[in-house]
């Protein structure tokens, strides 16, 4: 049986947003020599003011790891993005026809297909055929590393992302915009909506400049 879930994603780095100000403020100051400015309250000014003028490599200085739940579709296009650290379960070493994944396989449902619809069963139909070409290669000896040709690109997978936050504003001005793919835009709005919550200032107005 195939299994089917929506994507998801978490954010694994602790974040407190005036902290991480506070640290950005640190180190863009020395540029202007000017740290006896600092107070409890300077921070969410300076880096407003960083900001405005695109003096963006200031907010290179912390970095934020996310883990993605979401289709190999996805992911491909997000190793794109060059500045960041990937680390990607593979589908060389994970064998799906054992007990810990289930032996079957797990897809993620497009955002687009909508359960009841002919559309849906014909996409059900094609990731069940999948799974079972990949069952039985598997079962007739094959490695994991050849049987994965016959898996779709809406396989299940994991991936852990870590870049700076100048890197995550330019991935959420990308693929938060309506040219970007909907299963892209069904995690990274919700994720950038999280990451205005707890920063303060940095991820404002992406997409509405
Ligand atoms: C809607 C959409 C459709 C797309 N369609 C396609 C497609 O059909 N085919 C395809 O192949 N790709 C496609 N892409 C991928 C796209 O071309 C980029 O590879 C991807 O978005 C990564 O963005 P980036 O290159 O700006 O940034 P990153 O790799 O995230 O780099 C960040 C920034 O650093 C700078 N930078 C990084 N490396 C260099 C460098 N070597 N030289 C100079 N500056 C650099 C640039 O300013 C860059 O914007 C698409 C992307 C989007 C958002």
């Amino acid at each position: 049986m195939v299994k089917i879930i929506k994507p998801s994603f978490e954010i694994l780095t602790p974040i407190n947003g005036d902290e991480i100000l506070k640290l950005i403020e640190i180190a863009g100051r020395t540029c202007y020599k000017s740290n006896d400015l600092i107070t409890p309250d300077s921070a969410k000014n300076f880096v407003s003011k960083i900001a405005q003028r695109g003096h963006e490599s200031v907010i290179e200085h912390y970095n934020i790891t996310v883990r993605f739940i979401c289709n190999r579709g996805f992911t491909h296009e997000l190793v794109r993005h060059r500045l960041a650290a990937y680390s990607q379960e593979s589908t060389r070493y994970c064998n799906y026809t054992k007990d810990k994944f289930g032996s079957e396989i797990t897809v993620i449902k497009p955002y687009e297909l909508n359960e009841g619809t002919t559309e849906f069963e014909i996409w059900k139909n094609a990731m069940e055929n999948a799974e079972k070409s990949y069952m039985e290669m598997i079962a007739n000896g094959s490695k994991p590393e050849n049987a994965r040709g016959v898996l779709p690109i809406d396989i299940k997978t994991e991936i852990v992302i870590t870049t700076n936050l100048r890197e995550w504003k330019h991935i959420f001005k990308l693929r938060t915009s309506p040219a970007a793919h909907p299963s892209m835009r069904e995690l990274m709005i919700p994720l950038m909506k999280e990451f205005q919550n707890k920063i303060p200032v940095i991820f404002d107005n992406i997409n509405q400049e």
